[in-house]
C-alpha cells in the first residue's frame, strides 16, 4: 500500500460531526450582518503580493514572515490572503463602490498565515471580516461595537469577552508619539529584547505590542498616545466612549492597544477573553482611514473588524448541542423487494409534504436487525418501517430510537402528521 497523504501542518479538516455548530455560528453571525444592514461581499482567496505589502506594512509580523507567498506560471508574486481587509478595499476601489457612497460590508472565509500552530493559532484559519466605509464620525465606530457585541449575545459567550479601546490618533500625531517613545527607548535600549531593538528602527509601535515578559515594565513606564492627542482626536473617541456608555457597554481604555498592522488611525478595539490561554483576542479592529489612499483611491474613512471563527467557536457553552441539532428527524427502513421498490416513493412523498422534515432512507439492504443499527447510529429520533406487511396494506410503522415503547402502524396522511409534529 502507498503511504497515505496528510493534510498540511496548521490546516484543518472540518469533519461532519463538527460542521453543524460551525452552521449555527455562520447562520448567527449572517442574520445579525443583516440586521445592521451589513451586505455580503465574495472575494478572492489569491491576491497580488503588493496589494499586502502595500496595507499591512513591510514591517509586521504579516509581512514580514507569515505570508504563503508564491509566483504563478507567468512569475507574478501571489499570496494567500492573510487577512481580508485588503482585498475588500481593493475590490471595492476596483468596482467603483466607493464613488460618493458609503458601504456597509462583510465577508466570511478562510485566511492564511504561516505562523507556529498552536490551540487557537493555525495556519489555515477563518474570519468573519466587516468593513464600513465613508464614515468619519464614532458613531459608525459605536455601530461596530455594538454589532459585534450583539454577536457575542446571541451567541450565548458575552459574560466571556471584555472589550479594550484605544485611540492612536491621526498619522501626525502617530509621528509625534513616535519620536518620543524612540528617544524613551533609546534611554533604555540595553533591557530590549533583539525583536524590539529591530522594530525601534523600523515600527517602535509594536514595541508596545511585545509579548515578552521581561519588557512589561519598561512598557509600562512608556510614555502613553492618548496624551499626544490633538483636539478633534480627542473628541472623537470622547464620543465613542460616550456613546459606548450610553448603550451599556463596558470598557477598559487600554493604552498599550496598538494592533499588529500599520494602517490604523484612531479607534482601535480588541475583545478578549481569559478562557483561550494565550490566544485571548478573538475579535480586533479599528479605524484605518488612510489606507484607501494608500491603495490608489481618493481620500475617504474607513473602520472595520475581524474575528477569529476558530476563536468564536472554541467559546460556545455545549457546542455538541449544535452538532445534536443536525441528526435527522426519521430514519427509513425498507426490507423485502416490494418494500424496498416503495421506499423511494414514499420517502419523495413525505419530503415534499415536510420541506423542513430531515429524512435518511437506507441505501445498501440489510436484515432488519442491521437496518435499525444504522438508524439508531444516524442519531435519528424515530425509525419509519416498510416491510410485506405495510407494503400490502399501504402503511408505514414508526418506532422511536429514543424512548422507549412500541411500534405503531401509521397510513400515510397520519404518518405526515405525526412527523409534523417532530419538526
Ligand atoms: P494575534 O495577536 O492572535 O496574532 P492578530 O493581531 O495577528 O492576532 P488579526 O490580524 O487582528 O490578529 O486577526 C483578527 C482575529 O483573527 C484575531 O483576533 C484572531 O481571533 C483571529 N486570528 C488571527 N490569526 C489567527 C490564527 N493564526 N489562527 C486562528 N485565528 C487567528
Ligand atoms: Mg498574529
Amino acid at each position: 500500500m502507498s503511504e497515505k497523504i496528510q493534510a498540511i501542518r496548521g490546516m484543518h479538516d472540518i469533519l461532519p460531526d463538527h460542521t453543524p455548530r460551525w452552521q449555527y455560528v455562520e447562520s448567527v453571525l449572517r442574520r445579525v450582518m443583516g440586521a445592521y444592514g451589513y451586505h455580503e461581499i465574495r472575494l478572492p482567496i489569491v491576491e497580488k503580493t503588493e496589494l499586502f505589502k502595500r496595507s499591512i506594512g513591510e514591517v509586521t509580523d504579516i509581512v514580514e514572515k507569515e505570508m504563503y507567498t508564491f509566483d504563478d506560471r507567468n512569475g507574478d508574486s501571489l499570496t494567500l490572503r492573510p487577512e481580508g481587509t485588503a482585498g475588500c478595499l481593493r475590490a471595492c476601489l476596483e468596482h467603483g463602490l466607493l464613488h460618493n457612497q458609503t458601504q456597509r460590508l462583510w465577508y466570511m472565509g478562510q485566511m492564511f498565515r504561516h505562523e507556529r500552530p498552536q490551540k487557537c493559532r493555525y495556519r489555515q484559519f477563518h474570519q468573519l471580516g466587516v468593513e464600513a466605509y465613508g464614515m468619519t464620525g464614532p458613531d459608525i465606530d459605536a455601530e461596530l461595537i455594538l454589532l459585534s457585541r450583539r454577536l457575542w449575545r446571541d451567541l450565548g459567550i458575552d459574560a466571556r469577552l471584555e472589550l479594550q479601546i484605544n485611540s492612536l490618533g491621526t498619522t501626525a500625531e502617530r509621528l509625534a508619539y513616535r519620536a518620543k517613545l524612540v528617544a524613551y527607548f533609546r534611554g533604555h535600549s540595553d533591557c530590549l529584547d533583539e525583536d524590539s531593538r529591530r522594530r525601534l528602527e523600523t515600527n517602535p509601535l509594536r514595541i508596545l505590542d511585545s509579548k515578552n515578559p521581561d519588557l512589561k515594565e519598561i512598557i509600562d513606564r512608556a510614555p502613553v498616545l492618548t496624551e499626544e492627542l490633538d483636539e478633534s482626536s480627542r473628541t472623537h473617541f470622547q464620543t465613542l466612549r460616550d456613546r459606548l456608555d450610553e448603550a451599556g457597554v463596558a470598557y477598559a481604555v487600554n493604552p498599550r492597544l496598538v494592533r499588529g498592522l500599520d494602517y490604523y488611525s484612531r479607534t482601535v478595539f480588541e475583545w478578549v477573553t481569559q478562557a483561550l490561554g494565550a490566544q485571548g483576542t478573538v475579535c480586533a479592529g479599528g479605524r484605518y482611514d488612510g489606507l484607501i489612499e494608500q491603495l490608489g483611491g481618493k481620500e475617504s474613512t474607513a473602520v472595520g473588524f475581524a474575528l477569529g471563527m476558530e476563536r468564536l467557536i472554541d467559546l460556545l457553552d455545549q457546542p455538541e448541542r449544535f452538532d445534536d441539532a443536525a441528526a435527522p428527524h426519521a430514519y427509513l427502513i425498507a426490507v423485502g423487494e416490494l418494500a424496498e421498490t416503495r421506499a423511494a416513493r414514499v420517502a419523495e412523498s413525505l419530503r415534499d409534504a415536510l420541506p423542513a422534515l430531515r429524512l435518511q432512507s437506507n441505501c445498501g439492504g440489510g436484515s432488519f436487525k442491521s437496518q435499525f443499527k444504522r438508524a439508531d447510529k444516524s442519531g435519528a429520533s424515530v425509525a419509519l418501517i416498510l416491510g410485506d406487511d405495510e407494503a400490502r396494506d399501504q402503511t408505514v410503522s414508526v418506532k422511536s430510537l429514543r424512548e422507549e415503547g412500541g411500534q405503531r402502524t401509521l397510513t400515510e396522511s397520519e404518518l405526515t402528521a405525526f412527523l409534523n409534529t417532530l419538526l
